[in-house]
């Protein structure tokens, strides 16, 4: 039985990565080691790594203003890096549209004076996020952080910023998976375990002229000027994570990068939103403005089948379809690794489900 995993993170990887990286897990390369037991410092280690970041600025069509960094700790270390970094003793605007984005203003508090603007407002029931030219950034602003994908409550945000103070993204769940104006942003970072690779590594595109403002104070394993100064390699990076990373890249650039990626998610999200809208046995809260392709929550009108749902999808394959115990419901995630095959076994299954429960 093919298994399709809707889990929103970590989540499923392209098949193909997986099957090359089992290839070669025990002789990489004809060195008779496994990557992750090089050094770091190797050369053949380092052409990964150099690999993996001139991947990072084709993809996203970063020009030379920008660094690209790895770092430890995840999508939730960067929310302690960001104030520590850029902060110093000014103040920042946090943009609120779901779980993420409070995660994340409830540790900036921790270092320093940060503003919060809930930008959610609900119109005919459904949520859908204000236009930017509402958020109150203030000129005097560190930077303005926002989350262009709330990965729990399925929210997604498509409009490009234009702030005169620096824009701070937490693109965990989106990276990667339709194309974005780079330009607009000064500091773009991502948890890898949606779209880039195993968990633990986070990946941080930030300006250059930022580094300035990475005092000596900030932990070093945080600090981003000491990071780009070390080609991240302050201390040991996540090595075998930066590998599989690479190979994603590799696989994405192979199959026809961002721009391709965006179709087939545009595709699978609306044959997903197009089988919820077109029953009444399911439902979804979120403007169409913001649906994310992403992550789909959805509602089954009698809450009491949930569980019989769940068990009878995981019986055909459809796994991880749980909603997060914040929102409740279902959840499926589909990001650049599911293919359309799994979205059309889940709607084949909700239509099927619906016809014998309904
Ligand atoms: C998953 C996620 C995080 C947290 O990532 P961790 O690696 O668990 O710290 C942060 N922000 C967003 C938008 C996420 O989806």
């Amino acid at each position: 039985m093919t298994v399709y995993n809707f889990c929103a993170g970590p989540a499923k990887l392209p098949e193909a990565v997986m099957n090359k990286a089992q290839s070669e897990f025990v002789n990489w390369n004809n060195t008779g080691c496994s990557v992750m037991e090089l050094s770091h410092r190797s050369k053949e280690f380092i052409a990964v790594y150099d690999s993996a970041i001139a991947s990072i600025k084709q993809l996203l069509g970063l020009s030379d203003e920008y660094t690209v960094l790895f770092m430890h700790g995840g999508g939730r270390g960067q929310f302690s890096a960001v104030p520590l970094n850029l902060l110093n003793s000014g103040q920042a605007n946090y943009v609120t549209t779901g779980s993420w984005s409070q995660a994340a203003v409830e540790e900036a508090k921790k270092f320093g004076a940060v503003t919060e603007q809930n930008t959610v407002e609900i119109v005919g029931g459904k949520k859908q996020v204000i236009s930017m030219s509402d958020w109150q950034v203030s000129q005097d602003s560190a930077y303005v952080h926002y989350c262009p994908n709330e990965t729990v409550d399925g929210i997604e945000i498509f409009e490009q910023p234009s702030f005169d103070v620096p824009v701070v993204a937490d693109m965990s769940s989106t990276i990667f998976s339709r194309e974005i104006d780079s330009s607009k942003f000064d500091l773009i970072y991502a948890g890898a375990q949606k779209n880039i690779g195993p968990s633990g590594l986070s990946l941080v595109v930030v300006k250059k002229e930022l580094l300035a403002r990475s005092q000596e104070t900030v932990p070093s394993v945080f600090n981003y000027k000491l990071t780009h100064e070390k080609d991240s390699m302050f201390n040991t990076p996540p090595t075998y994570a930066i590998y599989l990373a690479k190979l994603v890249f590799d696989w994405l650039l192979e199959n026809g990068g961002v721009a391709a990626q965006e179709v087939l998610n545009k595709k699978k999200a609306d044959l997903l939103y197009q089988t919820i809208d077109n029953s009444s046995f399911y439902s979804n809260n979120i403007a169409s403005a913001n649906r994310s392709r992403m992550n789909v929550p959805f509602f089954l009108a009698n809450s009491e089948l949930d569980s019989t749902f769940l068990a009878q999808a995981e019986n055909q394959g459809l796994v991880a379809l749980k909603g997060h115990r914040i929102v409740g419901g279902m959840r499926a995630s589909i990001y650049n690794a599911m293919p359309i095959e799994g979205v059309k076994a889940l709607t084949e299954f909700m239509q099927e489900f619906e016809r014998t429960h309904g």
